[in-house]
């Protein structure tokens, strides 16, 4: 039987990693996949990860019909046994159905990775479709750490080094080294960037380097 599956993790838990070793796995053993992702951090139709491996993929724009796409190449003759879907935190509901659909009635395995919420802590659409659709959903196992050394269960979202909790909901930056110091604006341009904290962290707003700039300042004098 065909699955829907989802896996999930925090943006510094190595999905795409997975997402190129399962597509590696399967083509190994000779079964035809398809490997889709949606504004990666390499850019348009890679799927890259923070490992160093890349491979070309389909782009999902918010107009791609997965169903559309799957019958028609499987009309025209190719052969197709399962599909890789990173980012899927970015593709819309409907897209999610028509995967659902892809697996029931053409017997196709899709295997699903994304992020769950976003830097506001709310879930993605595409995600929250997953969990309510997805025949198994994981949360994966390689843990990122925040800063305190804790799980880290959240995404952080920074302009120029402060983290911000409201904006648009998609816009690629990739998880900066933590100890490394903010990047500098250019102009006007805002630096975008993420960072993976404990739900306490994010809901104090306390990054790695609010963290250390805290820790540096002089303690106020007991008899002032
Ligand atoms: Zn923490």
């Amino acid at each position: 039987m065909a699955e829907l599956t989802f896996r999930t993790g925090t943006m510094d838990a190595g999905k795409s990693t997975l997402a190129l070793q399962t597509n590696h796995n399967h083509a190994a053993r000779g079964r035809a996949g398809r490997l889709f992702t949606s504004h990666d951090r390499a850019g348009e139709a890679i799927v890259s990860s923070r490992l160093g491996l890349r491979a070309d993929a389909l782009e999902v724009s918010p107009d791609f019909d997965f169903w559309r796409f799957t019958v028609d190449a499987l009309t025209q003759g190719a052969r197709i046994d399962y599909l890789i879907c990173d980012e899927a935190q970015f593709y819309t509901p409907e897209q999610i159905d028509q995967l659902a659909k892809v697996v029931d009635e053409l017997q196709i395995d899709v295997f699903c990775f994304g992020i769950l919420t976003d830097f506001r802590t709310r879930l993605f659409p595409g995600s929250a479709r997953l969990v309510e659709l997805a025949d198994r959903t994981e949360v994966l196992q390689v843990e990122a750490l925040c800063w305190c050394g804790k799980r880290a269960t959240h995404n952080a979202r920074t302009e120029n080094g402060v983290m911000v909790t409201e904006g648009e909901v998609i816009v690629v930056g990739d998880v900066d080294d933590a100890d490394a110091p903010a990047p500098a604006a250019v102009d006007d341009e805002v630096e975008v960037a993420y960072e993976v904290l404990c739900r306490q962290h994010h809901r104090r707003g306390l990054t790695a380097a609010r963290a250390r700039a805290v820790s540096l300042s002089p303690d106020p004098l007991p008899f002032a």
